[in-house]
């Protein structure tokens, strides 16, 4: 099989979304399965949709655009800012869209009514995090603004924590998000359908906390992806944290010294290295390097260590086991090994149906 490849356990990936969507609907709240970390896959996508997922959400639209190039139909919510000079697209292949600009609501009303659609808006808030969000303050404005213009339509508020500044989701910030929900509604008048409360750093309090208030939808990526929470990055209960695998090649297999000998600069990437003296150890060189996949976010088989990368070349110590030039090795990724990979045009992806469906773990059970 063509390397380097990504290979995609769908049945582990349609295992991980039904049982979030199972949990979280017991608690009243709907699971939006973000699909950024993927690069539009549709086949991907398909497996989501099945397992009962609300809608997806994407931040580009050149990754909607491939969802619905692919006939995926399901809604979409674009859940980055529109790009003001994008509005037509998004007003074409996205039914939602966050938002925290009054001037792109009002490109998206102009866009949605020479396309004669009504286009739906999720007002972001800002929490504290510091990224996307409407002051709590000006939050009314916005929503009356919205709600006056023609073609555009309030789908929800939604606020986003733990990206930019790690902020926790907890009981105080999602109080506050119901409580300007409810408030807005009061003083203007506008229902509330959706109060999207968060993204997979959020499953610890929505889980947790004895009520969840007006929250009734998450946007979950990585909890889907990779199975684990996005505050501390620990799995989470009956979730595969393998859906996807990151697999090499060998081209070179030798015994070599641990250290480099010469005066030593910087290395390709403007690091100087440190090495420690390990003496001879088996070092092998795998056909990828970071044009193919952030190598910080590989975990490597058991007795393997990564020595290095860079464009074109992986360096491994494969300790106390030869391995053969051709062989292959196969790593675990992190999101941003996952978004590397999926989006180098030089990783094969390799959808496939395993038969897999609970983890090993709770299998037994
Ligand atoms: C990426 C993103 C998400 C999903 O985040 P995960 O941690 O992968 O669940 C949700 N909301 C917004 C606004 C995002 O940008």
């Amino acid at each position: 099989m063509t390397v380097p490849r990504l290979e995609i356990d769908l049945d582990k990936l349609r295992h991980n979304a039904r049982t979030l969507v199972d949990r979280l609907g017991a608690r009243g709240v709907a699971v939006t399965a973000v699909t950024k970390g993927t690069l539009g896959s549709a086949a991907i996508a398909i497996e989501l949709l099945r397992a009962g997922v609300h809608g997806l959400g994407d931040s580009r639209v050149e990754n909607i655009e491939a969802l619905r190039g692919a006939g995926i139909t399901a809604p979409i919510t674009l859940i980055r800012s529109p790009v003001p000079s994008q509005v037509e697209r998004v007003v074409a292949h996205a039914e939602v869209s966050v938002n925290t600009e009054p001037v792109v609501l009002e490109l998206l009303s102009a866009a949605a009514v020479r396309q004669g659609r009504t286009h739906g808006v999720i007002l972001m808030v800002e929490l504290g995090d510091l990224r996307e969000g409407i002051l709590p303050a000006d939050l009314e404005g916005v929503v009356r603004l919205t709600a006056g213009l023609p073609a555009l339509r309030l789908a929800g508020i939604g606020a986003n924590l733990a990206c930019q500044s790690g902020v926790v989701p907890d009981g105080r910030n999602m109080a506050e998000l119901s409580a300007l929900v409810t408030m807005v509604e009061r003083t203007t008048g506008v229902a509330v359908d959706v109060v999207s409360g968060g993204n997979s750093a959020s499953l610890d309090w929505a889980f947790g906390a004895t009520e969840l208030g007006r929250v009734n939808d998450l946007r979950l990526g990585e909890a889907i992806l990779l199975g684990r929470e996005a505050l501390h990055r620990r799995p989470v209960e009956g979730l595969h944290t393998d859906a996807f695998t990151f697999v090499a090649e060998v081209i070179e297999s030798q015994i070599k010294p641990s250290l480099p000998w010469g005066d030593i600069a910087e290395n390709a990437f403007g690091v100087a290295p440190t090495v420690r003296d390990r003496g001879e150890v088996r070092q092998a060189i795998l056909a990828a390097g970071i044009q193919d996949v952030d190598v910080a976010g590989l975990t490597p088989p058991a007795g393997i260590e990564i020595l290095g990368a860079s464009s074109d070349h992986l360096v491994i110590d494969t300790g106390v086991t030869p391995v053969a030039v051709g062989a292959e090795v196969r790593f675990g990724v992190d999101y941003a090994a996952l978004l590397r990979a999926m989006t180098s045009p030089f990783v094969a992806k390799v959808p496939a149906l395993t038969g897999c469906t609970r983890p090993a773990a709770t299998a037994a059970r």
